[in-house]
């Protein structure tokens, strides 16, 4: 093919073969890829494939799609802030878009949430929190604290320091090798959300910190429910007591809500759930509603006072792109939308239908666990799913999920009908079901 020809967008087409070809995708293959879907459109919550096929989205586009697709709000917002101007630079400029996101997410924070960091993506976030919580400490003349205590079995991203407090196991540390910080590892919390608190599940965290308090400045962690890490509820009370162990020994708390925020989990962000503030708070997938990729860094007055009181004091981190005209427009807009709309009930009726239609899951020889909380439903296999086979199996059914590990799950849009999350449940059911689906 010539260069400038335009593809043709047809099935198996050379448009599909130029994937194949050419593209990475995530975690994936470059020569030997599993199959893609392409797709042409995208509403509701429906998105449509270039074979002319309709699916029923119930991945969110990986927990940021919460209104659903091609929303004439958050499509107006876009189109009007592109007028003005797409971007300039934060250095030195300031402009309404940003002040005006900043403003609106400081009413749905912590309250001691003060301070806000405008970043990329989810990963840049973490790495911004990161460097606030070593910037803290140098400031203070506490240069030997620099590590960071976390939980096993968590997600925060995939750049070098959020890889480096991802799980060591289902995580990437061993491909990574001795350049990869070392951090300290607590096993993640046994005692689910709604089970009977038990004190002895924050004892291995107070161990640690006792032990390795003097040379670490933060805790972090992604508040009651573990995501792309295994998809688990954790009790509030672990994070209750966590928050008093960073207190007595003086180690700052950092929030990762960058999945559980927006209303997920049926708050609008997960620390509700236990009423602990954290110091520093991520933010990002659902906050442009799935439009464009941004994330914040919050923090409170205290760690912004330490961070700047000393030298340098400034914080040394700005990106290109920091707060992104557009990207913040249509942030705000989306903000905007759920807090004018119905999204509480919206998740609960989720969590509801969730509940009543995958309990049958329960029972089948292939599935270990079945778990809902807010608009998250999971079902946990016995053994590790053949993501091909599912992938196709649950298009054919004409839905939209994408198992990793042994987890198979939805987080739909909160736009969602009660039909259209019955076609994900009962599919999820019949698919779970299948001899075929596991490795062995
Ligand atoms: C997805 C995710 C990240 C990383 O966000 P990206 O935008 O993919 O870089 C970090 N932390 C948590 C909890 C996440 O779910």
């Amino acid at each position: 093919m010539r260069s400038g020809d335009t593809l043709k967008v047809v099935p198996g087409g050379e448009l599909t073969t130029f994937d194949r070809e050419h593209l990475w995708h995530p975690y994936s293959s470059a020569i030997d890829p599993l199959p893609v879907y392409c797709v042409t459109q995208a509403e509701g919550c429906r998105i449509k494939l270039v074979d002319g096929r309709e699916l029923v989205e119930g991945m969110s586009s990986w927990w940021c799609a919460i209104h659903g697709y091609n929303h004439p709000v958050l499509n107006e917002a876009l189109r009007k802030q592109t007028e003005k101007m797409a971007h300039v630079m934060f250095g030195g400029l300031t402009h309404r878009a940003a002040i005006e996101l900043g403003h609106l997410l400081l009413s749905i924070v912590p309250p001691n949430m003060k301070k806000i960091f405008y970043a990329d993506s989810g990963s840049v976030a973490v790495e911004v929190a990161m460097k606030m919580a070593v910037q803290y400490r140098s400031a203070r003349g506490e240069k030997e604290r620099t590590n960071f205590i976390t939980i096993r079995r968590g997600y925060h991203g995939d750049t070098w320091n959020a890889m480096s407090v991802c799980d060591p196991i289902t995580g990437m540390h061993s491909l990574f090798g001795a350049e990869l910080p070392l951090r300290y590892f607590v096993p993640s919390p046994v005692v689910r959300l709604g089970e009977t608190w038990r004190e002895e599940d924050v004892a291995p965290l107070r161990r640690t910190v006792e032990q390795h308090a003097q040379d670490t400045t933060a805790l972090i962690l992604e508040p009651i429910v573990q995501g792309a890490g295994g998809m688990s509820f954790y009790h509030p009370q672990y994070l209750r007591e966590a928050a008093k162990l960073c207190r007595e020994y003086n180690l700052l708390l950092i929030f990762d809500e960058i999945a559980t925020g927006f209303g997920r989990t049926g708050k609008m962000f997960a620390w509700e759930h236990a009423g602990v503030e954290p110091d520093i708070m991520c933010i990002g997938k659902a906050l442009t509603g799935g439009y464009m990729t941004l994330s914040a860094v919050l923090c409170s007055d205290a760690v912004a006072q330490g961070i700047c009181s000393g030298s340098p004091g400034v914080f040394m981190h700005g990106p290109t792109f920091m707060a992104n005209p557009l990207a913040c427009a249509v942030a705000r807009a989306s903000v905007e939308l759920l807090l004018q709309g119905n999204w509480q009930s919206d998740v609960l009726r989720i969590e509801k239908q969730l509940k009543r239609e995958l309990a049958p899951a329960a029972r089948l020889p292939n599935v270990a666990d079945v778990r809902v909380l807010g608009a998250i439903g999971v079902m946990e296999m016995r053994e590790d799913v053949r993501m091909e086979y599912a992938t196709r199996r649950f298009v054919e059914e004409g839905v939209w999920l994408r198992p990793f590990g042994k987890l198979i799950y939805t987080m739909p849009p909160y736009c969602i009908s009660s039909d259209e999350l019955s076609r994900i449940t009962s599919a999820m059911v019949k698919i779970a079901g299948e001899k075929e689906l596991l490795q062995s």
